[in-house]
């Protein structure tokens, strides 16, 4: 239905050395058409990234969730729109455990981002410990009903990503019957939350997501797409993710 949804998550890494990497990335998406291709990189380098390139989106990695104001450090959805991006991801796991973001913040950030104009990816997954204690699916429901924006207009910008704690930047990818399962979840939370509509939102998986293990998480009913870390780094191991899509 849906063309896939391929984003990279730069996360803490990337000076100007490596807008050539993203150009190369912007040539290759441009041959793959059929797959939508983005890159959220630090917010350094948005606005010239955004120059850069053509057919990428390029997005910030968090956002607050007032508009200005004394929040040293933070920059605000309206910010990331200033410069160029296209949307905002919010509630990733390194930001709810190492800046302690909780569901409710995560959900503001959300409506803050939609309120500027902008797309937004909400993030959620379970720990290990959580995995092992059989409580994951009801753990990440939570996650989703406290964290996702609800109101007027704003399915069309939304996108849920699920990502597993213990499968980030650890090489260990979720097996694709547990991404199903969580898929199918998440995906009836979703029209409990947004009602018919709800079957529209896209539902990203990230975890390892690589080159080798792409295509079959890509064909994993629900999956609409990828959140890649390490992998999106490199045009040559992002490209092919994009061209497994
Ligand atoms: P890795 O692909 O490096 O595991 O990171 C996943 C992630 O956190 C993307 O947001």
């Amino acid at each position: 239905p849906q063309r896939p949804y391929i984003v990279g998550n730069w996360k803490m890494n990337g000076t100007r050395a490596q807008l050539a990497e993203a150009r190369a990335i912007d040539r290759g998406a441009a041959r793959h058409s059929g797959v939508r291709v983005a890159i959220a990189p630090p917010f350094t380098l948005i606005s010239t990234m955004v120059e850069a390139v053509q057919e990428l989106t390029v997005g910030g990695q968090d956002c607050h969730s007032q508009v200005s104001g004394a929040f040293t450090g933070d920059i605000s959805a309206m910010m990331l729109k200033d410069a160029g991006a296209g949307f905002a991801i919010v509630g990733h796991s390194e930001r709810r455990a190492m800046h302690g973001e909780n569901d409710a913040m995560v959900q503001d950030k959300a409506r803050a981002a939609l309120d500027a104009g902008l797309e937004v990816i909400v993030c959620v997954g379970e720990t290990e410990a959580q995995r092992d204690a059989g409580k994951a699916e009801q753990v990440v429901g939570e996650q989703v009903e406290a964290s996702m924006p609800v109101g007027e207009g704003f399915v069309p910008r939304l996108t849920l990503a699920y990502e597993p704690v213990w499968a980030i930047g650890t090489g260990r990818v979720a097996a694709p019957a547990d991404v199903a399962a969580m898929h199918a979840v998440l995906r009836a939370k979703l029209v409990a939350l947004y009602g018919d509509e709800g079957s529209n939102v896209r539902i990203l998986y990230g975890g390892s997501v690589n080159a080798g293990n792409a295509a079959e998480l890509l064909a994993t009913p629900e999956v609409g797409g990828a959140l890649v870390g390490g992998a999106s780094l490199t045009a040559d191991s992002f490209l092919a993710i994009v061209a497994a899509a």
